[in-house]
């Protein structure tokens, strides 16, 4: 844990460790950050109505699998006050991890992978992914997230639905991030994705996973490191899970830019190129119209990754259900962004909390009113397909604005991960099971190199040996007081979009 200097008198944490040291390039991109303090100070000067009160970085936090990105580095939490910084969020909108158990076992999983990847493959990719919406329905997820598309929905018997409404009921939903329903005057810029009203239909984001590091995870409790708290989260040893990573996709990019050509129209001319390419929207009366604009998208394409996710978790539950039949139950361990913004208090003071990458990692007292507030928030950290994942709980730590890391982070860029490494992919994928849209164990995809081939490289991006080992990243969560390890999870099988 390093307090890092900076010109700009800003109070900046980061939390190092072998992987992160106090003297990599992190630094230097967390001081450019800084720089954003000067952005703040420029559009005050020159419209200072802009603000309703003095504009100011609170606090920095960066976390242990901090790394470059565009505009503002992955791994970053920062607390403003008097103005949002909307690439502080990340362009997938509400990307985040959800995690259920199951009632089956893993041997049940390891003696059925054939079977279950026919049954996923035809959900998630062969159009078994079936979950129609009108206009009004969808019109109700957008504005109101998951309360609302349950309550549009309550009488649908098509498709998947019965089941959306068993995965959605009351105690499940209590354990969802703000009970995956944030609220919405609007629905901006999506008539592609509204669908008619005179019938149910079809739509290709919803339910997809989206593609690069998103997946659907079956995986087992390999080690309990907290028997209390595992136990209180139904995570026995052996049991079998299902880990989501998916974001709004298409839909959270339309809204995204949709807002940010807001937020770059309010800049006065002069300021419409700042140097390091952040823009910020000023929380003011002079911008309050805009805001409102920027809420309601942000608000929209959560609403719809919190779905999204929902319905990816569906389409697990009915694939096993397939194979093992009725008798599979689930149940919600949580459901959190990793790539979001909250009005949250700081220091005593109400700030605008930001953290792109990072996850909310609060403690007991902060959780009053949830299923949480005995032991603290589940703070959900993958490792990778073929390695590790954990689940840990929060300890609402000031320094990080309660908050961990989202996963292990890259050590190979894709480039590199292509490059090379053919005898360790080779390995993987003799001994692990991944499930995408291409059938890779058919005769006639095996004769085609150019499909094979063009699948494979997507696959080895994101192969183990592209990540860094999440060892560190836990310990530097347990050592800084962050977060501490709950049980530890390794992967079955990896559906990948
Ligand atoms: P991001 O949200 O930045 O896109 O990625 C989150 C994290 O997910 C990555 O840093 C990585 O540690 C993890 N991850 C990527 N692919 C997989 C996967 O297939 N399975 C698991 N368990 N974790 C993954
Ligand atoms: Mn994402
Ligand atoms: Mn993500």
């Amino acid at each position: 844990r390093v307090r890092v200097n900076n010109p700009h008198n800003v109070d900046t944490t980061l939390f190092a460790n072998e992987q992160v040291p106090v003297e990599s390039a992190a630094v230097t991109e967390l001081i450019e950050l800084l720089a954003l303090q000067e952005n703040v100070q420029q559009v005050a000067e020159a419209a200072p109505d802009s603000f309703d009160q003095a504009p100011e970085i609170v606090r920095v936090a960066v976390t242990p699998d901090f790394h470059k990105a565009r505009g503002i580095p992955v791994g970053t939490v920062l607390a403003t006050r008097g103005f949002v910084v909307p690439q502080a969020i990340g362009s997938d909108i509400n990307c985040g991890m959800r995690l259920h158990t199951t009632t089956l076992k893993s041997d049940d999983i390891s003696a059925n992978l054939d079977g279950l990847e026919t049954a996923f493959r035809h959900l998630y990719f062969e159009g078994g992914r079936n979950i129609p919406m009108t206009r009004s329905q969808r019109h109700a997820m957008f504005t109101g997230g998951l309360e609302a598309v349950l309550d549009a929905t309550a009488n649908l018997h098509e498709g998947l639905w019965p089941l959306v409404r068993e995965l959605g009921a009351e105690d499940q939903l209590d354990r969802i991030e703000r009970r995956g329903s944030l609220p919405a005057g609007r629905v901006f810029g999506l008539s592609d994705f509204m669908g008619t009203d005179d019938r149910l239909s079809r739509d290709g984001q919803i339910g997809s996973i989206g593609g690069g590091n998103h997946f659907v995870e079956i995986q087992r409790v390999e080690k309990v490191l907290d028997g209390t708290v595992a136990h209180a989260w139904g995570l026995k040893p052996g049991t079998v899970t299902i880990m989501i990573h998916t974001g709004s996709v298409g839909v959270g990019h339309l809204c995204g830019g949709h807002y940010r050509d807001v937020v770059r129209k309010i800049h006065p001319e002069k300021l419409k190129h700042p140097a390091n390419g952040v823009f910020v929207l000023p929380e003011g009366a002079r911008h309050r119209e805009h805001a409102e604009t920027f809420w309601d998208a942000l608000h929209n394409a959560a609403n719809f990754a919190y779905a999204n996710r929902m319905f990816l978790a569906v389409m697990a539950v009915a694939g096993m259900r397939e194979v093992f039949g009725d008798r599979v139950g689930c149940d919600l361990v949580y459901d959190a962004p990793h790539n979001f913004v909250w009005k949250d208090e700081v220091d005593g003071e109400e700030v605008v909390l930001h953290r792109k990458g990072a996850t909310p990692a609060r403690g007991f007292e902060a959780m009053a009113g949830t299923p949480f507030a005995h032991y603290g928030e589940p703070v959900l950290v993958p490792g990778s397909m073929g390695a590790s994942s954990f689940v840990l709980v929060g300890q609402g730590n000031a320094e990080s604005m309660a908050s961990a890391s989202h996963g292990a982070g890259r050590t190979l860029s894709r480039g590199e991960a292509m490059r090379g490494f053919d005898e360790e992919f080779r390995k993987f994928m003799e001994e692990f099971r991944v499930v995408t849209p291409t059938d890779l164990r058919r005769a006639d995809v095996r004769q085609r190199p150019d499909i094979l081939g063009k699948k494979l490289e997507e696959i080895k991006q994101e192969a183990p040996f592209a990540y860094k080992g999440i060892g560190p990243v836990v310990n530097t969560l347990t050592g800084a007081g962050i977060a501490r390890p709950v049980v530890e999870l390794t992967p079955l099988m990896t559906i990948k979009g």
